[in-house]
């Protein structure tokens, strides 16, 4: 790991993927934008490349800067569910503690696909809530639909594209069946350790 402190100006040599070659690099400010496209870093010291004014390596001092620009960064996760799902979830959150507001949806939603994401939860559980839920809720055309909204850290974006992508079921399906497993657990089984978790993270976010 390299600790040296870089100042601007300071000369350096690097590995220029543009240009494909060690070249001379100067320490300079820049604002940086995330690899994915999902915002920016402003005004960090990076070394860039002299040949073409590429980013050419980011030095230690820069890193906590990114890490916390990256946390702030927020992605809007929206669903168009048969209310049904609406009110599963909120009657999970009531049965976590009964003053909870529809804010601890998101709670319940982030606790739920990061456990399952992981791998913590096994996805065969996912796959047969999802089988239950369809089997149980039939979707009738002209159904009350209602609209499930949060804004998620990109950890929490990951997870559920992690998901889609390990269980070739859209977001709205793997949406609905973490819902259902909510359910399931939290209302119908009521697990006491579960609930004892939960009503913790409710206590945080209330
Ligand atoms: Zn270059």
């Amino acid at each position: 790991m390299n600790t040296k402190l870089y100042e601007e100006g300071e000369k350096s040599k690097a590995i220029c993927s543009s240009c494909q070659q060690i070249v001379t690099s100067t320490f300079a400010r820049r604002d940086v934008p995330f690899s994915d496209g999902n915002g920016e870093v402003k005004n960090i010291l990076v070394s860039v490349c002299d040949l073409c004014d590429q980013v050419v390596a980011i030095p230690g001092q820069s890193t906590p800067a990114i890490r916390e620009a990256r946390q702030k960064v927020v992605k809007p996760i929206e669903a168009q569910l048969p209310a049904i799902y609406l009110d599963m979830l909120d009657l999970a959150a009531f049965t976590v503690d009964s003053t909870n507001s529809t804010e601890f949806r998101k709670v319940l939603m982030v606790f739920y696909l990061h456990r399952f994401a992981s791998g913590e939860y096994p996805r065969e559980r996912l796959l047969k809530a999802h089988r239950t839920a369809v089997e149980r809720f039939k979707e009738e055309r002209g159904a009350a639909r209602r609209r499930l909204s949060m804004k998620v850290s990109l950890r929490i974006a990951d997870d559920i594209k992690t998901l889609v992508d390990n269980t070739s079921m859209s977001q709205t399906e793997v949406i609905k069946s973490v819902i259902y497993q909510i359910q399931t657990d939290v209302v119908e089984a009521r697990k006491p350790a579960l609930l004892k978790e939960l009503s913790a993270l409710s206590a945080i976010s209330a």
